[in-house]
Parts: C-alpha cells; sequence; structure tokens
C-alpha cells in the first residue's frame, strides 16, 4: 500500500539504477566474461536487438548487429488499453513534508493500473541518487539490486529513491514493452522522435512521455532533480563509455562490478531515459544503463548494491 508522494522540492540525488532482469534486447552486444554473480547472457541468439539507452554521451551508432531484426518482445496481447489511471499529481503534493524512510510511495499507475512506486531511504535533502531496476519488462534482473539496497544501511550525506520497476504491465507479461505495445525507453522527452509503430520492437509511442509510465518517471524526476540516475538492463553485460565525470563515474560503477566498458549498438536511441536523465538536474546530472548479464544472483546483486553507494559517497 503506497502512500502519496510528497517529496521535498529541494535538489536530491538520484540515482536512477534500472535493473531489469533476463534478456535485455535493450543494449547490445555478446557478452563475454562472467562476473561472479552476474552472468553473461545467452549470446541471444542471432538478433541481439542492442537497445543502448544510452548513447546519448557517445553517439551511438546504429549499428551493425542486430539492427532492424525485431527481437522476441513483442507487445502485449492487449495493444491499446487506453485506460491509463492519471498517476497522482505529484508535482501538486506538498513540498514540505519528506517521504517516510524504507516506505513505498506510489509515483503513478501503469496503462493496465498496476502501482509504480519508488522507495526513499537515506538522508533528506542529501545527494539524489535514483535507481530503476527494471523499465524493459523481460530485464527486470536489476530488481534484486533494488531489493538489496531496500535493506543495507545508506551512508550519511546520501538520499536513494528506488524504483523496483517503472513496467509492471511489462515485467507481468514477460515483455519488453508497456501495454500499449510502447517501447519506454524510447518514450521520454529529451531528444524523442517518432519511431516504429505498434508491434515494433522500439515504437517510441505517439508523442514524446506520452506513456503513464513515463509520467511517473518524469514527475519523480522533476520533484527529486537525481545528481545520478542508474537504470537497469539486461542481457548485454557491459556499460557504454562516456567523456567527462559522467564517464568517470560510469568506469568506476563498471570496475567496481566487473562490466567492461563497451559501446552499445545496433538499434535506434531516441528518447532514451539514459539521455532525457542528464538533462534534469539543474547542472545536468548523470545517468547512464547498466547492461546486467543473463541473470545475477545474490552476490552480483549485493556487489551491484555497494557500487551505487560506494559512486554515490564520491558524488556527495
Ligand atoms: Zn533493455
Amino acid at each position: 500500500m503506497a502512500v502519496r508522494m510528497e517529496v521535498p522540492r529541494r535538489r536530491l540525488a538520484l540515482v536512477t539504477v534500472a535493473l531489469a532482469l533476463g534478456a535485455c534486447s535493450d543494449d547490445e552486444a555478446t557478452p563475454t566474461t562472467t562476473d561472479d554473480g552476474t552472468e553473461p547472457g545467452p549470446a541471444a541468439s542471432g538478433t541481439i536487438a542492442p537497445d543502448a539507452s544510452d548513447p546519448g554521451a557517445t553517439s551511438g551508432s546504429p549499428g551493425t548487429s542486430g539492427t532492424a531484426s525485431a527481437p522476441p518482445a513483442t507487445p502485449r496481447d492487449s495493444p491499446a488499453t487506453t485506460t491509463g489511471t492519471d498517476p497522482p499529481p505529484l508535482t501538486d503534493a506538498p513540498t514540505t513534508t519528506a517521504a517516510p524512510d524504507g516506505e513505498a510511495i506510489e509515483l503513478g499507475r501503469s496503462v493496465d493500473g498496476r502501482p509504480i512506486t519508488v522507495i526513499r531511504r537515506g538522508t533528506p535533502g542529501g545527494t539524489a541518487i535514483v535507481a530503476v531496476g527494471a523499465i524493459h519488462g523481460d530485464e527486470d534482473a536489476g530488481v534484486a539490486i533494488i531489493d538489496e539496497l531496500r535493506r543495507v544501511p545508506v551512508p550519511d550525506g546520501i538520499e536513494l529513491w528506488l524504483v523496483p520497476s517503472m513496467n509492471p504491465d511489462g515485467q507481468a507479461a514477460d515483455v519488453r514493452q508497456n501495454v500499449n505495445g510502447v517501447d519506454l525507453n524510447r518514450n521520454f522527452p529529451e531528444n524523442w522522435s517518432p519511431l516504429g509503430e505498434p508491434g515494433v520492437w522500439q515504437y517510441a509511442g505517439p508523442s514524446a512521455a506520452s506513456e503513464p509510465e513515463t509520467q511517473a518517471m518524469l514527475a519523480l524526476s522533476e520533484r527529486v532533480q537525481p545528481q545520478l540516475t542508474l537504470w537497469y538492463h539486461q542481457d548485454l553485460f557491459r556499460i557504454n563509455p562516456a567523456t567527462g565525470l559522467d564517464g568517470e563515474i560510469r568506469r568506476r560503477y563498471a570496475s567496481l562490478t566487473g562490466l567492461p566498458i563497451v559501446e552499445v549498438t545496433g538499434g535506434v536511441y531516441t528518447g532514451t531515459a539514459s539521455q532525457w536523465s542528464r538533462t534534469i538536474a539543474a547542472d545536468g546530472g548523470i545517468g547512464f544503463t547498466i547492461e546486467l548479464g543473463s541473470s545475477l544472483g545474490q552476490r552480483g546483486a549485493r556487489r551491484h548494491a555497494a557500487a551505487v553507494l560506494t559512486v554515490a559517497g564520491e558524488l556527495t
């Protein structure tokens, strides 16, 4: 049961970690190594549809690999149930009360009415970090990292905003998109462009932020203004390179978790969550995709959770 969100308007470091279990047709490449806990993906048969949700800083190239071939993810059976329940008017919420520590707060509802929640932890007003366990429904290994972050002590000065899944409908159906067949990682308002149509794996939706799931994340980030947002995907086993402070943070996270820094290619990367998440804080903020392997054991989840806290501490 979620509590209505009343996030203070001050600056929080949101580390949006998109965690995803399974096979992500979203980022790319074929995993190679095995890091304890994070196993490289089962070399997705032939077509790994990369989904570098993150090309932003690297000028992602439409790649060579599984380009246009549509990955498994097909839109949900009920194509357009536009019964979207209106997400709670987060932005109208009072700005004075801090959200309770460790409690689930409802940010909004999915197209099918499932709650999209966030758990706030740590120092109110500290460096805001948003971590998102799953954005593609069939890539939800990252949820285990969120679960771990809900349990461990949070060092002083850090405020975590943990979103287990921004695509609960897709997760329930084990598909990439939401119920409207929209690839939520192409639906964000930064650099959004029409792409595909219902039934196409990268369908960007009828307009920028057209989906209630996307709107829920916009409302959260507008209020929290995270300094770091982490988006978890699967299962390309890599982190896209970048330059500047963003690049440094990525390399640090990669070295802590055993993921290689390798470019993700093979898709069209407009309207991605990670690009957008670099624009929300006053000074831009940092946001990137973490491509886990095909599975993530308990050890792997702990290792990633520790990396989130380490990186967050270094930003503080
Ligand atoms: Zn993905």
